[in-house]
């Protein structure tokens, strides 16, 4: 038996945030109570904040597929540098995860590089059957996610981005038909079902060459955002499934959610530090960096994505972690590929935007604890009680820390946060009890406890 003490911390527990010591026994939280004794190694943690480990829902590992963008190895050193101890994968790296062997395949793979947890998601295309849904369901998929406008080369077994273009190769996007038929098979599985929300029929209007961020921004308009949202709720509202929205990133976006939730759409948010951050004024400053789809919008587009994180209508904060190389970033507008690293840089955005928000125990729960129960995660992670997870952010709220490239852990080390000030240090993290500081892989895949409905 192993035991650790962490000591005199200001705690962040389910009920609230306190001074109290933390015992854990074998990775797993024991006690949480005031003048613990332990037998085993006391850390002192007076003057920190002990926080649960950052669960971040919307990450793209490039792995298998694209190792010089990014691997399980580099993801997950990332995710600990920032106090990140799960990583939820969107399932299109190549080939794309969409059926029980390619999961548990990269399962395998994840498991032999990753330094902290990990879990998987499935990918919805508008061919998959039933059957292949219950497959990885019961393989541990996290939950499914449809690429609303994105076809899929049924030859390179790849999401793609190809709009306009004929070729047999392409299979057709998962459209709102696709939900309709798969929402009730996902609904029994009780596991979410995930949606890149934009719909291809306004893209299409707005097609344009992108020279400019404005071109960027006039391409991918939030009217494709909030039709995608409205028409995917309307499907699944009578299935009892449990949609979530990744990357909300507008105000019409934001609008249209709240319509649904109004009458009585089972509706989960998701928005990025990168659009609660910054908007289009920032792009003379960050660069392409910054090129990300949905793009980063407009200051009214910002001001309500973090009012309704306020408000708690927006419950979670991942990060669509998209890192490429730093070369590809460095090519001309319209050729940089979309994404940048995020994931290192959560805890502390989340962090930052709590404090100015009055609420610092705020970011904890975007972080961590809903995430956790959005894949299914909710009595092993996400919180600081008796019976979860050693998995444990100790932050110094008067530490600094500036985004600097040669601390990033991602092989994109030039990121849309770069140069960023923030007022909170990360100085340990445990992933089960263990100190989380070198290249070891101990990162195992989490599964959502299945409740077959
Ligand atoms: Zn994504």
């Amino acid at each position: 038996m192993t035991e650790l003490l962490i000591k005199g911390g200001t705690v962040y527990t389910p009920d609230g945030a306190r001074e109290t010591d933390v015992l854990i026994t074998d990775g797993v939280i024991t006690r949480v109570e005031p003048s613990l004794r332990a037998n085993g190694k006391v850390l002192d943690a007076r003057g920190l904040y002990v926080l649960p480990g950052g669960v971040d829902a919307h990450v793209h590992s490039r792995d298998p597929g694209f190792p010089e963008k990014e691997d399980f190895a580099s993801l997950t050193e990332a995710a600990a540098a920032g106090g990140v101890t799960v990583v939820l994968d969107m399932p299109n790296t190549v080939p794309a995860v969409d059926s029980a062997g390619v999961l548990e395949a990269k399962s395998a793979l994840a498991r032999s590089k990753a330094r902290v947890d990990f879990g998987l998601w499935g990918l919805i295309r508008s061919t998959s059957t039933p059957e292949q849904l219950e497959e990885m369901g019961a393989a541990g998929a996290v939950g499914f996610k449809a690429y609303l406008a994105y076809s899929f080369s049924t030859s390179r077994k790849q999401v793609l981005y190809s709009p306009g273009v004929d070729d047999p190769d392409l299979e057709a996007p998962a459209d709102y038909g696709t939900l309709a038929r798969l929402a009730p098979v996902v609904a029994r599985l009780a596991l979410p079902l995930a949606i890149h929300a934009e719909d291809p029929t306004v893209l299409a209007a707005f097609r344009r060459p992108l020279l400019s961020y404005d071109d960027l921004l006039e391409s991918r308009p939030p009217e494709a955002e909030a039709v995608a949202l409205s028409a995917a709720a309307a499907v699944a509202r009578d299935t009892g499934v449990h949609l979530h929205i990744a990357h909300l990133s507008s105000a019409l976006g934001l609008q249209a959610a709240e319509d649904a939730i109004r009458i009585g759409t089972e509706l989960t948010l998701e928005t990025c530090p990168q659009f609660l951050l910054l908007s289009a004024g920032d792009f003379d400053r960050v660069g392409s960096a910054m090129k990300m789809l949905p793009p980063i919008r407009t200051e009214a587009d910002r001001q309500a994505l973090v009012d309704g994180l306020r408000r708690g209508v927006i419950s979670i904060v991942s990060t669509d972690h998209a890192p490429h190389t730093d070369e590809e970033k460095s090519r001309p507008f319209g050729e940089a590929p979309a994404g940048s690293p995020g994931v290192q840089t959560l805890y502390l955005s989340c962090l930052q935007l709590a404090k100015e928000l009055g609420d610092v125990w705020l970011a904890p729960r975007w972080v961590s604890e809903a995430p956790a129960r959005l894949a299914g995660l909710e009595q092993s992670k996400g919180a600081i009680a008796p019976g979860y997870d050693a998995d444990i952010a100790l932050v110094d709220p008067r530490g600094t820390t500036t985004i600097a490239p040669h601390e990033m852990r991602s092989r994109q080390r030039h990121g849309a946060m770069e140069g960023r000030q923030f007022d909170f240090a990360i100085k340990q993290v445990f992933l089960r009890g263990e100190l989380l500081d070198g290249a070891r892989p101990r990162g195992r895949m989490v599964r959502p406890a299945l409740v077959l409905r």
